[in-house]
Formats: C-alpha cells, sequence, structure tokens
C-alpha cells in the first residue's frame, strides 16, 4: 500500500527510579510504563519525490529534520536504502492531541509510530524486537512506545519487558498550557542534588532492577489491584521538579484530596495524572478540580489504560 494511518498512544510512568550513571552519558533507569489511549493520529503517504515532508498544524511541533518522525523516516532510509530508493519520499501528517514538552512521550510515539508505518508501507516484515531495536536509535521512550502495554522498562528506558495489560482504570491527565518542562534539565537537576547516592557497580544496578521487579507494584499490576496501584505509584523526579513548580505540586494535592486512586507527576512533567475506577468519576474528578483550580491555562483530558502500542488505523 502508499499509505497508512496510525494511533500513536502517550504514555505515563507507575513508577520512575533513577539508579546511577551509565558510560554512555545517560541515566541508569528503572521505570514502569503505561500507555493511555490519548493519542496522535499519523498518516504516512509516498509521496513520488525523494523529500520527506511533515505537516502538523500544532504551532509548537518543529516541521524540520529535528522532528522525531522525521527522525524515524532518516533512520529507515538509512538502514533500508533499497527500499527508499524503490519507495522514494514520504509525506508524514500528525494530528496532535497529545500536549507537547509534558512528559507524556509525545515525540517519542511520532517516532515510533513511523517507524511501524514505514515498515508496512515497504513491506520490510521487521518484528517487533527488530523494530524495537532500531526504536533505540531515535530515543529512550520510543521503544516502549512501539509496543506499548504495561512494561517495565530498564536500561537507559530501552530495555522492555512485559507486565500484565491493564485496561479497567481511568486516567486524568492535567497539564497547565503554559507550563513546559524540559526533560535533560530535569536529569541534570537531579544529577546535582543525588548523585551522592548513584549505583554505578553492575551488581548493585542489577539487585535495585530486581527489587522492582518483585516489588509490590509489579504484584499489584499482576493481581489488578487497582487501589495498591494507586498506593505505590513512584517517580524520583519528583524531588527536583515540584519544588521549582509548585503550581504542579499544589495540582497533585487537588486530586489527592479527592477520591483518586492515585496522583503522581508523569516522567519529567509537568503533567499530572490521577487513577480512577470510572470513566465518570474520573470526568467529574477532573470537572471538579478545574474549577476549584480555576485557571484558564489548566487543560484536562480523561484517558483509559491501554494494552497496547502503535496500532493502524482506517483513514
Ligand atoms: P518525553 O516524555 O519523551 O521526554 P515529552 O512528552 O516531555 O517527551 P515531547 O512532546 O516529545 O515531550 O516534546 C519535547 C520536544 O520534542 C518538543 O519541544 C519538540 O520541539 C520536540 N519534538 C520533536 N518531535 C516532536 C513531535 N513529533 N511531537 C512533539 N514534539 C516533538
Amino acid at each position: 500500500m502508499q499509505s497508512y494511518s496510525l494511533f500513536a498512544p502517550a504514555k505515563i510512568n507507575l513508577h520512575l527510579e533513577i539508579i546511577g550513571h551509565r558510560a554512555d552519558g545517560y541515566h541508569e533507569l528503572v521505570m514502569i510504563m503505561q500507555s493511555v489511549n490519548l493519542g496522535d493520529k499519523i498518516h504516512l503517504r509516498a509521496n513520488g519525490t525523494d523529500n520527506i515532508r511533515l505537516y502538523c498544524q500544532n504551532p509548537e511541533v518543529p516541521l524540520d529534520n529535528s522532528n522525531l518522525a522525521y527522525k524515524a523516516v532518516t533512520l529507515m532510509q538509512e538502514k533500508f536504502p533499497k527500499a527508499a530508493r524503490n519507495f522514494g519520499g514520504v509525506d508524514i501528517t500528525i494530528e496532535k492531541n497529545i500536549p507537547v514538552s509534558a512528559g507524556l512521550a509525545g515525540g517519542s510515539t511520532n517516532g515510533a509510530g513511523v517507524l511501524v508505518g514505514i515498515n508496512l508501507m515497504w513491506s520490510l516484515g521487521l518484528t517487533q524486537p527488530e523494530l524495537r531495536d532500531l526504536a533505540s536509535l531515535l530515543g529512550s521512550d520510543v521503544p516502549f512506545c512501539i509496543s506499548g502495554g504495561t512494561s517495565i522498562a530498564t536500561g537507559r528506558g530501552e530495555e522492555i519487558e512485559p507486565l500484565s495489560d491493564l485496561t479497567d482504570i481511568w486516567v486524568i491527565l492535567a497539564k497547565y498550557s503554559n507550563l513546559g518542562v524540559s526533560t535533560p534539565w530535569a536529569y541534570n537537576a537531579y544529577r546535582q542534588q543525588y548523585e551522592q547516592f548513584y549505583v554505578s557497580d553492575g551488581k548493585e544496578v542489577k539487585s535495585r532492577t530486581h527489587q522492582v521487579h518483585s516489588g509490590e507494584l509489579v504484584k499489584a499490576i499482576t493481581n489488578k489491584d487497582s487501589k495498591a496501584i494507586g498506593r505505590l505509584l513512584y517517580n524520583d523526579l519528583e524531588k527536583v521538579v515540584l519544588p521549582e513548580y509548585p503550581a504542579v505540586s499544589e495540582l497533585i494535592t487537588a486530586f489527592r484530596n479527592e477520591n483518586v486512586l492515585g496522583a503522581m507527576m508523569s516522567g519529567s512533567g509537568p503533567t499530572v495524572f490521577a487513577l480512577c475506577t470510572t470513566e465518570q468519576e474520573a470526568t467529574s474528578i477532573a470537572q471538579k478540580v478545574q474549577n476549584s483550580i480555576n485557571d484558564p491555562n489548566l487543560n484536562c483530558w480523561v484517558a483509559q489504560m491501554c494494552p497496547h502500542g502503535i496500532i493502524t488505523i482506517e483513514d
């Protein structure tokens, strides 16, 4: 086929723990990642030229070669030059629903979507593990975005191990449109304050990772125990982001004061998420918090945990 449309879900982190330094300059992480059904639509079309052309109506999204969707096509052209010559350039249209610079892996899931789409369009027959290997060349969150669902991600985030699917939990996502947190800033700030606690010995790193694998949150996920999942949410980056952005901290408190299962910052923020047992409850709590904070910059979305990453959709 000459064109494909894909749905690219956002992610939240149910657990984000920074363990130490890596030789490649990244942080050693152990995370539990979860896809949610708030996502972007990506349309790919062979354009009969040699060019990659990118379209997106959201002005915050770069339309040049810094866009992860663009980088994904370039990567595929480098790895599969013969197919690239046969099929020529690509038009990519991104319908952006995921807020930008929000800690929801918006750019990463677009990159993942393009890898999956090009694999189909060029009939390359790459498997999910092969796609995830390519994805790790684009960024740490991209491999998870390929397969999605519920997973433990280790290393710099690129080593993915699936956990049992969660679907019966509703997620309120809340973000101030006038707030963005730079991911590199958050990790650097964490390094400056907590480097003395970093673990570098391979054995210790493995043991910390193992603690999460055999820990309470993974048990709660396996047992689909929503209450325990809400209670056990954890994010190291809150330690540096919340003091710097008190509005984010107040937003978490506002959700915790309602009848939610748990509330936390996602990734490096500033998006806050709150977990609820029903859609109705999520919608009414989102409304209540919006009314009480009464700031026109505060946006809320209600989504559901979803068991997949990139999927193809009808045009
Ligand atoms: P992560 O959670 O992976 O750190 P994020 O959700 O915090 O990412 P993004 O929405 O990916 O943040 O945006 C971060 C930066 O990436 C933006 O400032 C934007 O310039 C750039 N970017 C590159 N490609 C895209 C894309 N396809 N969509 C959105 N932003 C993109």
